[in-house]
């Protein structure tokens, strides 16, 4: 027996008062459609769902902290109210606030309010996630290396979906599932150090007054040469580790073994050109690709780069001290940026990224906005409204509010009729099918 979600309503073929909303799904081309059923009779209606463009908001962790604290202690009411906007805009299909694998990682550095702390990014995210950060700059590297190859420079255009593990912009169903994952402390503990670590390097190297000279362009322009040289780095000794244990002369270690997200770019790359390039010599190839135009043009590369040179000029001007949070915080922009319409982000990360040479907002189109620009960002949520399609408004109100005689309705299959139809099919008939066709002569299991 089919189960309604939402009100009931009289059934138009048996008039029962069980006729409701069955699910929210996707069909074939990206067709979403709204399934209808009746828990008495068993029959099915239809209604085709119009596509939705919806603006994507990235939160950052200080932003779902804010709404966090303040839904929970009622202080700091800006805070607990944008968040009630944002749920609201979610729910009626204007914006998504997804979450990413970054929301997850800090969330678990504080322990004891990260079930808070993804309640808050589930509540908004709606099923909505970011691929890894990795797995997008891997792509990005990829469409560089596509136009290496063929000698043209790369097309950077930015669809959303692409940054999406699913469409984006399908219509979410009455409730969206999200898979908890059990805390691995180990893990979060390794992960800990290791950001403490690049902290601790960070402040040595920005109070090095020698590293801190020069023009933003040769901050620029050094970075990515870095971006570069960390990726042939890893990828050089992940190799020597594996060979070291193939010759025993390191204890075996099967963690090892996996490659770093770092190390299977640069492995995409050499296989990329083994396959593709007729050259003799392909290891310098592959050194040529990373010190190219191509590459300096990836966003993530780029962006990364202008960043890290605007925070090191902070440094050098103003005594900006490198923050523990820093590096997730460049990680989000330089990844995610190219394919949000808006994010909220730090102050200081919004400043560095909009200021003085870096403009990264014009350059990638995305609004930046931060705690202190709040009401700026609740003006663009006003017209984010104002600017929603009128068909997709009203669609989304029939649906969701459930007027049901405003749909363009058909009938679909009687799922009861449909059960008895799949009883009728014996295993026998079926197995005698099989032997008719010469394919097979065992009884079937489905
Ligand atoms: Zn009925």
């Amino acid at each position: 027996m089919p189960i309604i979600f939402g009100k009931k309503h009289k059934c138009p073929d048996c008039g029962a008062v069980s006729f409701g909303c069955l699910h929210i799904g996707k069909a074939w081309g990206e067709q979403d459609y709204l399934e209808l059923a009746c828990e008495k009779c068993c029959t099915t209606y239809r209604c085709d769902l119009p596509k939705l463009t919806k603006k994507i908001l990235y939160l950052d962790q200080l932003a779902i902290s804010h709404m966090m604290r303040s839904r929970q202690a009622g202080k700091d009411r800006k805070w607990s109210d944008f968040f009630d906007r944002l749920k609201s805009m979610v729910q009626w299909q204007r914006i998504i606030c997804p979450t990413s694998w970054e929301h997850r990682a800090e969330s678990e550095f504080s322990k004891d309010r990260y079930a808070a702390l993804m309640d808050t990014c589930r509540k908004l995210a709606m099923g909505n996630r970011l691929r890894a950060s990795w797995d997008i700059q891997a792509r990005q590297i990829y469409q560089a290396l596509q136009a290496f190859m063929v000698g043209t420079m790369p097309d950077w255009s930015f669809d959303s979906k692409e940054a999406f593990e699913d469409n984006p912009n399908t219509w979410h169903d009455h409730f969206a599932i999200d898979v908890d994952f059990a805390l691995d402390f180990k893990q979060v503990a390794d992960r800990r150090e290791s950001k403490m670590a690049v902290h601790k390097a960070m402040e040595s190297l920005y109070s090095d007054p020698t590293y801190l000279q020069g023009t933003f362009e040769e901050h620029v322009q050094r970075e990515t040469e870095g971006f570069a040289r960390g990726l042939l780095g890893t990828y050089d000794k992940e190799r020597r580790e594996l060979l070291e244990m193939m010759c025993g002369v390191r204890a075996p270690d099967p963690i090892a073994l996996l490659s770093s997200p770092g190390a299977q770019v640069v492995q995409m790359v050499l296989m990329t050109i083994q396959q593709e390039s007729q050259s003799q010599d392909r290891n310098s190839k592959v050194r040529e690709f990373f010190f190219s135009p191509q590459f300096r043009s990836v966003p993530a590369v780029r962006i990364n780069a202008v960043m890290r040179a605007a925070m090191a000029l902070k440094s050098r001007d103003s005594g900006r001290k490198p923050k523990p949070s820093d590096q997730y915080d460049v990680e989000v922009i330089c990844s995610y940026m190219p394919y949000c319409d808006a994010m909220l982000i730090d102050g200081e990360m919004r400043s560095l990224a909009t200021d003085g040479k870096a403009q990264l907002d014009g350059a990638y189109d995305t609004m930046l906005f931060s705690a202190r620009t709040l009401p700026k960002l609740h003006e663009w949520l006003d017209q984010v409204e104002t600017s929603f399609p009128p068909q997709q408004r009203e669609a989304v109100a029939d649906v969701y509010e459930e007027r049901f005689e405003r749909l363009k309705l058909h009938r679909g299959r009687n799922l009861l009729e449909a059960r008895r139809a799949m009883m009728t099919l014996s295993p026998t008939s079926r197995t005698r099918r099989g032997n008719k066709h010469g394919t097979s002569g065992e009884p079937s299991h489905d």
